[in-house]
């Protein structure tokens, strides 16, 4: 599963700061999730939940900060928010755009005691 393995390695990556901070308790993750990224916000959750049980991590909250996804025309150059998977820009109609943000998955930030 998809999500699982994502929140094994967020998991991961909060638990090794958690240690070299000497922090005894983990509050709060701050995630950013393009729009493109594929992932369910649902089920990373409930993965999330199941696998810090037990750990320092347990009753941390996820807040989820979604990464719109951006465009950039190769002809052109000018920026757009990619909306309905339509990758041509609409500006001089035959440049293709290339991503710049929307994809990602990745740790902002943590909240630790
Ligand atoms: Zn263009």
């Amino acid at each position: 599963m998809h999500e699982m393995a994502i929140a094994e390695g967020i998991l991961d990556i909060a638990l090794d700061y958690a240690k070299a901070n000497n922090a005894h308790k983990i509050n709060e993750i701050g995630l950013l999730i393009g729009e493109m990224s594929g992932v369910e916000v649902d089920s990373l959750n409930f993965s999330f939940n199941m696998l810090t049980q037990g750990t320092i991590a347990e009753g941390a909250e996820l807040k989820i900060k979604n990464v719109p996804l951006m465009g950039k025309c190769s002809k052109c150059g000018k920026e757009f928010h990619i909306e309905h998977y339509d990758f041509w820009c609409p500006e001089c109609e035959n440049g293709v755009l290339t991503t710049l943000s929307g994809r990602e998955m990745q740790v902002e930030y943590l909240e630790v005691d």
